[in-house]
Formats: C-alpha cells, sequence, structure tokens
C-alpha cells in the first residue's frame, strides 16, 4: 500500500511537470518506463505531442529506400545485408538502376527516396556527387532524397580525406540537401563497442551531424531498439539527442524502428510492439525540442499506426528496403488498407508532399 501511495506520487509530480512544460529528468524517464501503465503513458505522450499537432492529425509520405551498394567494410554484427569487398553477391547501383527505382517510386505515387548503402572503399566522392547531381537535374523538386546516412558520411569524409564541413559542402553542391541521422543505432560508447565497432563512435557522430548542420543541410535523428541496449542506454541516446538538439536546433525529426534480428550473425528473437510503443511514448514526452516523431511501418506494418496513440504524428508507407528487408521485415504496397486502419483509430491522415513540405 505504502509503496503504492509512493508510486502514486511520482506519477503525479512527473505529469505536472509535463502538464507545466517542464523537462522530465533522466530518473523521470527510467520511473515512467518501469512504472506507468500504457495508458498513463499514452496520455503524457498526448499532451506533449498536442503542443505540436491537432489530437487527430498525422501525416504520411510514399518512400523507398535505395540500397545504393552492400558492400560495406564495417561488419557490424546485427546486419543481414553486407558483403565485404570482393565477395560474391556484392553490387553497386548505376544511374539507370538508380532512375528506374526512382520512376517506380513515382508511379506508386512516392516523392521520397532515402539513401542507405555500405561503407564500400571502392566509391569515391565523385560517385556520390555525380549520383546525386544527376538526380537533381532529372527530376528537379518533383522528387526529394535523403541522401546518406550520418554513418556513411562519415566514411565517405574520411575515405576522401575531407573535413566534414567540406564533405557536406561537396554534396550539397551536388544538390543534396538531406542527410538522415541513420546509422545511429543506440548512441552509447558501450554499444558500439560490443556490435559495430568500425563504425564510429558517439562523439564522431554528433560531430558529423554538427558539421552538416551548419553546412545548411538538414537532418534527423534516428534510435533503433530490440538488441541487448540496456534502459540506460536508451536513455543516454534520447539524453544526447534532446541535448544536440538544444545546440542546433537541427534535427527535423526523430524516427525509432524496432531491430529485426533474422540472418543476423547476433540474432535473437524480436521485441513485441507493445514495447516499441511504450518507447514511443517515451521519447514523445522525453524529446520536448522534436516536432516530429515518426512511426516505423517498415518494421511493425499496420501496427506502427497504434503509435500515433503513444505520441507519433507521421509515419512513411516504404516501398523497398533491402536492409531490413534481408533481415525479417515485409512490406505491403496496400497503402490503403494502411490508412484506413489510421483513420479507424480516428486520425485523419494527410499525405506531406515533398513540393509543399520542408519534411
Ligand atoms: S549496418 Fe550498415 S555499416 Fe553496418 S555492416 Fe551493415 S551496411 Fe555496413
Amino acid at each position: 500500500m505504502g509503496n503504492a501511495v509512493a508510486t502514486d506520487n511520482q506519477l503525479v509530480e512527473i505529469a505536472a511537470k509535463v502538464n507545466q512544460r517542464l523537462r522530465i529528468t533522466d530518473d523521470d524517464a527510467r520511473w515512467l518506463w518501469k512504472n506507468a501503465s500504457d495508458a498513463d503513458l499514452c496520455s503524457l505522450a498526448g499532451v506533449v505531442r498536442s503542443r505540436f499537432h491537432a489530437p487527430d492529425a498525422c501525416t504520411y509520405m510514399v518512400m523507398r529506400i535505395i540500397n545504393y551498394t552492400n558492400v560495406c567494410v564495417a561488419q557490424c554484427d546485427y546486419c543481414a545485408f553486407y558483403k565485404l569487398p570482393g565477395a560474391d553477391g556484392g553490387y553497386v547501383l548505376s544511374h539507370e538502376d538508380v532512375f528506374a527505382k526512382l520512376d517506380e517510386l513515382r508511379a506508386l505515387g512516392g516523392d521520397l527516396a532515402a539513401f542507405n548503402g555500405g561503407f564500400n572503399p571502392q566509391l569515391p566522392l565523385s560517385y556520390y556527387c555525380d549520383l546525386f547531381a544527376s538526380i537533381r537535374a532529372r527530376y528537379g523538386d518533383s522528387i526529394e532524397f535523403y541522401a546518406l546516412t550520418i554513418a556513411e558520411f562519415l566514411y565517405l569524409a574520411d575515405h576522401a580525406k575531407l573535413s566534414y564541413g567540406e564533405t557536406a559542402e561537396r554534396l550539397k553542391a551536388a544538390g543534396v540537401r538531406w542527410i538522415t541521422g541513420g546509422g545511429s543505432e543506440i548512441l552509447t560508447e558501450d554499444f558500439r563497442a560490443r556490435h559495430s565497432k568500425f563504425k564510429y563512435t558517439v562523439d564522431e557522430y554528433f560531430f558529423a551531424q554538427r558539421a552538416i548542420v551548419e553546412a545548411g543541410l538538414k537532418t534527423t535523428a534516428t534510435m533503433v531498439i530490440g538488441f541487448d541496449e540496456t534502459l540506460d542506454e536508451r536513455i543516454e541516446h534520447l539524453e544526447r539527442t534532446r541535448k544536440f538538439q538544444d545546440e542546433t536546433g537541427g534535427l527535423a525529426s526523430f524516427l525509432c524502428w524496432t531491430f529485426k534480428p533474422y540472418f543476423t550473425q547476433i540474432g535473437g528473437i524480436e521485441i513485441t510492439t507493445s514495447e516499441y510503443l511504450r518507447h514511443l511514448a517515451l521519447s514523445r514526452i522525453y524529446l520536448d525540442n522534436i516536432p516530429r516523431i515518426r512511426t516505423s511501418v517498415l518494421t511493425q506494418n499496420e501496427r506502427a499506426l497504434d503509435g500515433l496513440r503513444f505520441g507519433a504524428d507521421d509515419f512513411d508507407l516504404p516501398i523497398e528496403d533491402e536492409v531490413t528487408q534481408k533481415a525479417g521485415a515485409t512490406i505491403s504496397l496496400d497503402f490503403e488498407r494502411i490508412l484506413t486502419y489510421a483513420r479507424q483509430l480516428g486520425y485523419a491522415p494527410v499525405y506531406r508532399h515533398v513540393a509543399n513540405a520542408s519534411q
């Protein structure tokens, strides 16, 4: 009974902070994760969401991830996608391959592409600049593209022996507007030492992202959960993200998705959708300085839309992503069924077209 009273008091104190637009602490986040009910998390996430969005509002985009190469030297143990240089099955897409994928995207009603490949030592900076400039020349503003993830950007800068600032400027001159926050997974040094020791440190990640913002490019925050990360590691990731946003204001959105373990070196089982949704809510409550919180149809299918009740306001309808599909993700092109589910939940989804949105 005494414990129940203490628990209620803590919830009341945290709720009061959220209602007064005060920030929750790391300890508050830890407490919420361990003790708050789903209903409490939904309610608090709804308070923060309502500062940015009407209760029934949500947006979406039809997009494809273009995996331009699967050749990679990083050897992350959670990856089922990569091939080492010289191994059978390694590939690099030509401009024509990429154009065909973009044309198919447009035919399906989409207008956003996100490039994601590997740390391929055979690809010079000119491959990227030529590819992105040719896309901008061919499609103008009718398509937008996320050019690289931060992780690939780090490798590209190292490989080209250029500073992060110079690399960002070269890409910008080639027509690039976005470098997204992919390759973050869990942003703690311990996590990276355990699973991806060739994929750059957390400090390097944020150093590069700051250079990207300072070059006038847009960027986003991402997170992947469901490996072996601890609660403290999840909260450290959120803490570093919130701090970076305080300092730069450069993060347009936060997208979290779940690890798909199939055919990976570390294997394991997927976390439940319920755990994912609770984390989404916690992220919305904690990241009070990021207006757009995105839920992952790619890894949760239409159940991702339950995330709208847990604080999210935006989602992609993907048509392809080889990286997660290789590890077990399934994609449906029945967009209407997914959108109908959003409507059944009480939301009015609106397409966020790239031509009239800043993403
Ligand atoms: S996750 Fe990315 S960086 Fe890591 S091995 Fe796979 S392709 Fe390479």
